[in-house]
């Protein structure tokens, strides 16, 4: 067994240090006030070949695998830089399509995205649904040989922004269908199609990504924008799910390690009392201790679950485990870190507090915590079913 990155994986595990020289947290977080996407920022990293991470190099990328990808968001994050587009966007609508589309939907998408030119969002969530995928209604009809999609999406992040998204639909209603998996298919959408409108939904995080409420009435879909098989999407449709988990694993820990650094650095500072750096007070100093033994080793989880999936093993165990103890080391840390700053923490120069609504919504999406600990009970640990 051997814990060491290669030269390439710590060059990529570094290069969100050399890319915050240029384009750092104020950078971001100037984007996420004004609620405008980092373009400039997604623009070099498009150039430098992180966009494409999970390409094949025949479709302009750069042939890496989802511990490449890992290591890439985990150093971003580390410098208070998280990019969740490059989740949504890259990894799993366009590393889907690496992966599943068909060698034309390749060749007509890939190298764009690759190079930054077109963007992709990833469409799943529904208003009634929720986090029953099973039950979602928006459908596309078989007209002739073509499709007709009507329904809703909710939450979508980054769909103002993007030329297309990788929608989630039912081809057959869930009421139709012999076994509840069967019946959904994943369609490449073209967002200024006819029939297609959007509505913003204001978030209280600060993040630049804004999200939307997509609504399609009768919008024309054709067998050239089915990415994989009509009616046997769901299948697939897991292995987009399991990167993500890994990736928003990624996200947390890097996060959680930026808001420590801060921390530490402004507590080995600030003194109030006796002339002693608050640091060397152990209330401050045992959480971020407890903080840091959290983060790394989920952090080490991320990686396994990541090293699983590149197998071509099954990553479902790991890739929950990650998300569920990055998720909620990353919260911890925030806090922990938010105490010694005092009042300080809170504001907007500082900028600690500002990570705070986001780490908690990674909690809460793109899975919740609850289904994560109902898929380890019901399948690592063999539990009954609890819901
Ligand atoms: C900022 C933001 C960005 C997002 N981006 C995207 C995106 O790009 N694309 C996309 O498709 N979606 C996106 N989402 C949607 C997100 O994935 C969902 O909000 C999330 O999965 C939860 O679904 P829900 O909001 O419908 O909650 P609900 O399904 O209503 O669940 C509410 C709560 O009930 C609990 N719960 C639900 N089911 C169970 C159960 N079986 N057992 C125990 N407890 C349970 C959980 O605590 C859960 O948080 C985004 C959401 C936000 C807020």
């Amino acid at each position: 067994m051997n814990f060491d990155l290669t030269p390439e994986q710590k060059m990529i595990y570094e290069y969100g240090n050399s890319l915050a020289k240029q384009y750092d947290r104020k950078y971001w977080l100037a984007c996420a006030e004004k609620k405008q996407f980092p373009q400039e920022m997604y623009q070099k990293v498009a150039e430098d070949g992180f966009v494409g991470m999970m390409v094949p190099e025949a479709y302009g990328g750069a042939g890496q695998g989802m511990t490449e990808m890992h290591l890439f968001l985990e150093g971003l994050s580390n410098n208070g830089i998280p990019l969740l587009s490059l989740v949504v966007g890259a990894t799993m609508s366009v590393g889907f399509i690496a992966k599943y589309g068909t060698e034309e939907q390749k060749r007509r998408y890939l190298p764009d995205a690759c190079k930054g030119k077109i963007r992709f969002c990833f469409a799943i969530t529904e208003p009634t649904a929720g986090t029953n995928t099973i039950q979602i209604t928006s459908i596309a009809k078989k007209k002739g040989d073509r499709y007709s999609l009507s329904g809703q999406k909710v939450f979508i992040s980054d769909a103002d922004g993007s030329d297309y998204a990788l929608v989630v639909t039912r081809t057959i209603p869930h009421t139709e269908v012999k076994k509840k998996t069967d019946g959904f298919t994943l369609f490449i959408l073209d967002l200024k199609k006819k029939g297609v409108q959007k509505t913003l939904i204001p978030v209280s995080i600060t993040m630049p990504e804004t999200q939307w409420q997509l609504f399609f009435d009768d919008v024309d879909l054709g067998p050239e924008d089915v990415v994989g098989e009509v009616d046997k999407g769901f299948g697939i449709l897991f292995g987009s799910l399991n990167p993500e988990r890994i990736l928003v694993g990624a996200i947390c820990c890097g996060l959680g390690r930026y808001a420590l650094n801060k921390a530490v650095e402004y507590a080995s500072e600030r003194r109030v009392f006796n002339n002693v750096p608050i640091g060397s007070y152990q209330g401050l100093q045992h959480p971020l201790a407890a903080s840091k033994t959290e983060i790394e080793m989920a952090s080490l989880m991320t990686l396994k679950a990541a090293w699983v999936f590149d197998q071509g093993r099954e990553a479902g165990e790991f890739s929950n485990m990650a998300k569920l103890a990055a998720a909620d080391s990353a919260i911890r840390a925030v806090d922990a870190a938010l105490q010694c700053f005092g009042g300080n923490g809170f504001t907007k120069e500082y900028g600690i507090f500002d990570l705070y609504p986001l780490v908690r919504l990674l909690k809460t999406a793109p899975l919740n915590r609850e289904m994560i600990l109902n898929y380890i009970g019901e399948h690592v640990m063999g539990l009954p079913r609890s819901y």
